[in-house]
């Protein structure tokens, strides 16, 4: 049996129901977050629940929860299942009105849902071989820095990768790398590390962070700046990060090798790296 969370109360999934007024049903008018839980433990959930209130900023709707509240129910969603490692989803809405309309509700009284799941982490295949990608134009909304469930141009392009047998999509606007459809991206060329400076063109990961942070602990060099779509087609390495994914390897863009084609020496460095500070947090070091 799944437990979730919905307005207050925890109970089977099953049981879960959202009245069809809802706008994040109507209108997708809701932010969502998406935190990993390693040994039962949240990674990086200050973050996470600091990015959320950025976004409850973004959409004018008012945190139902301070974050001692959140990290109280988080901690409970986590206890409900026989888990140990596992990815908590938290969604918030605008709630439900009593008609469809597109101006706020005057007191809106926001849906709050959590569920968690399984964490399915890359096999070892897709480490050990990388994975392949295809890229397309960024057809999204100007305001991809919002974490919103209004996912469907983000869906669709998922889908073209899907639909070839590759597993991200990455993306380009006006010939430069945004992020994918469902990451961010990273290049490795001459011993660089390359990466889009955030923007509202780009959802601020929380594993894009973590990924700049070794990489400046570490010493390996990078730049933040606009990286073209020429520059992508000849980099040495690329990289797919989130939070489920961790970092792995594209080998392979378009049906052209990447790099050598297969995974490169400063991804094995970063994978590595990200592992021993995933132990240290877990550890509390
Ligand atoms: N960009 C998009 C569009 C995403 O959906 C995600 C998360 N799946 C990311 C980037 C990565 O964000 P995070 O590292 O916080 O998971």
């Amino acid at each position: 049996m799944t437990t979730v969370y919905l307005n207050g109360e925890f109970m089977p999934i099953e049981d879960a129901k959202v009245p069809v007024m809802d706008r994040g049903f109507l209108f997708g008018d809701g932010i969502y977050e998406v935190i990993p839980v390693y040994s039962r433990q949240p990674f990086r959930l200050r973050e996470h629940l600091r990015r959320m209130q950025a976004n409850l900023d973004a959409i004018r709707l008012p945190n139902p929860h301070d974050e001692t509240q959140w990290t109280i129910l988080i901690g409970k969603i986590i206890a409900a299942t026989m888990f140990e490692d596992q990815s908590v989803y938290v969604q918030i809405t605008r709630g439900v009105d009593s008609r469809r309309s597109h101006a706020f509700p005057k007191q809106p009284k926001p849906t709050v849902f959590l569920m968690t799941e399984h964490l399915t982490v890359p096999s070892q295949q897709q480490r050990a071989q990388g994975i392949t990608a295809i890229s397309a134009i960024d057809n999204r909304w100007l305001r991809c820095d919002i974490k919103s469930i209004s996912l469907l141009a983000n869906v669709l392009l998922r889908q073209l990768a899907v639909d070839t047998g590759s597993i991200e999509t990455v993306l380009f606007r006006d010939g430069i790398l945004t992020e994918g459809a469902a990451s961010n991206i990273f290049a490795i060329k001459d011993g660089v590390l390359l990466a889009p400076k955030k923007s509202h063109l780009m959802l601020p990961g929380i594993t894009y962070d973590v990924i700049l942070e070794l990489a400046a602990t570490h010493g390996l060099a990078r730049q933040l700046r606009d990286v073209s779509e020429t520059e992508v087609r000849n980099v040495d390495e690329l990289w797919m990060t989130s939070s489920t994914k961790e970092v792995l390897p594209i080998v392979s863009l378009d049906g052209r090798p990447v790099g050598g084609g297969k995974p490169g020496p400063a991804y094995t460095a970063m994978y590595g790296w990200y592992q021993v500070f995933k132990q240290a947090v877990m550890r509390n070091e």
